[in-house]
């Protein structure tokens, strides 16, 4: 019997096509002990987790999962209570802003933001599409850059169709865990497709480590970027809203608006919803424009929801 530890690239039932400490992949059978633990025995394993695993004889085993810094879940679709957890251990998200086909709102962006905030998981705005921009489109870019890049937030402005702007990117990107997110069209798939132009080669390399029948749908998966490049892992988990479980109130939400947070330290009463107090600072930064409108909406949005029970952040 080994003993060892890896990456998990990618679950498909109980299966896991694991990256070994040593480079090599295997494919492993997560241990029945470990999936008691999930959720009606479903696979607890997630891409992006480290595990243990044993072999014996030659088959590999998970036998436990290492704790994680972060993870993104997706509930089930029936509002049942069960959740699936997408992935784990999360480096840095590409939020992807698209301006046109379609427009990303900044309601989005900054409930994005927040829960990111929440779980201190790095996030980059990335302007895809800039192929596309007109006049008036980048005068609005640059509106979204007066917003986003005084709070910390890097921006940065590609087009995946003609592969601009991918040597920048990768300084953000090299050897990290990188969670692709943004709604459905704003180009994650493309961007992949010019990051991994070897998708033959890669699925040749995945076909081979786990002999065959692979080809049952994959919640997510994560794509090994070019070693040569300084390695890391793109993961595709479309439809994600955030991370973890945590629920908003009132009371905590301003916390993970970063101006707010700040700001909110000069507020006369300590637990300032920053609605409608006197001597509320970010009240008054808003009236300044030291706080920018959008940021406020969809604040209130936040609060909104957490009023009428609805605002869940998974
Ligand atoms: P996904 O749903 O986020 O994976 O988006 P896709 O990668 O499938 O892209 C959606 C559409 O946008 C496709 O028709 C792409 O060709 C197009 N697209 C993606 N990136 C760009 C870009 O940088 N410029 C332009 N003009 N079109 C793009
Ligand atoms: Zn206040």
């Amino acid at each position: 019997m080994t003993l060892m530890q890896g990456l998990v690239l990618r679950c498909v039932g109980n299966n896991c096509l694991v990256r070994l400490n040593d480079g090599s992949l295997c494919e492993a059978t997560v241990k029945g002990n470990l999936r008691l633990k999930g959720i009606r025995s479903t696979n607890p394993v997630a891409v992006g987790d480290s595990v243990s695993i044993k072999k014996q004889d030659t088959i590999y085993y998970i036998t436990s999962i290492l704790p994680r810094r972060n993870y993104i879940i997706r509930r089930a679709a029936n509002l049942s209570k069960e959740s699936h957890i997408l992935a784990a251990n999360i480096d840095v998200v590409l939020l992807f802003v698209t301006l046109q086909s379609p427009e990303t709102s900044f309601t989005f962006v900054d409930r994005f933001l927040s829960t990111a905030e929440a779980y201190d998981v790095p996030v980059v705005l990335l302007f895809n599409k800039m192929d596309l921009y007109d006049e008036a489109q980048l005068f609005r870019l640059k509106e979204w850059e007066d917003i986003y890049a005084p709070l910390g937030y890097p921006i940065l402005k590609i087009s995946a169709l003609e592969k601009r702007g991918l040597d920048e990117l990768y300084d953000y990107i090299r050897g990290k865990i990188v969670l692709l997110s943004g709604h459905s069209g704003v180009g994650k798939s493309s961007l992949i497709n010019a990051l991994l132009p070897n998708m033959n080669l890669r699925t040749q390399e995945v076909s081979v480590a786990h002999g065959t029948g692979m080809h049952t749908t994959t919640l997510s998966e994560m794509h090994p970027l070019d070693e040569a490049k300084g390695g890391g892992y793109l993961i595709d988990s479309p439809g994600i809203k955030g991370f973890g479980t945590l629920e908003m109130n009132k009371y905590n939400t301003a916390d993970y608006f970063r101006e707010f947070f700040i700001i909110g330290q000069g507020c006369r009463f300590n637990n300032c919803t920053h609605t409608n107090e006197p001597g509320c600072a970010v009240l008054q930064a808003l009236k300044e424009g030291r706080i920018a409108e959008s940021r406020y909406i969809s604040y209130l949005g936040i609060l909104g929801d957490e009023d009428e029970g609805k605002y869940r952040l998974d």
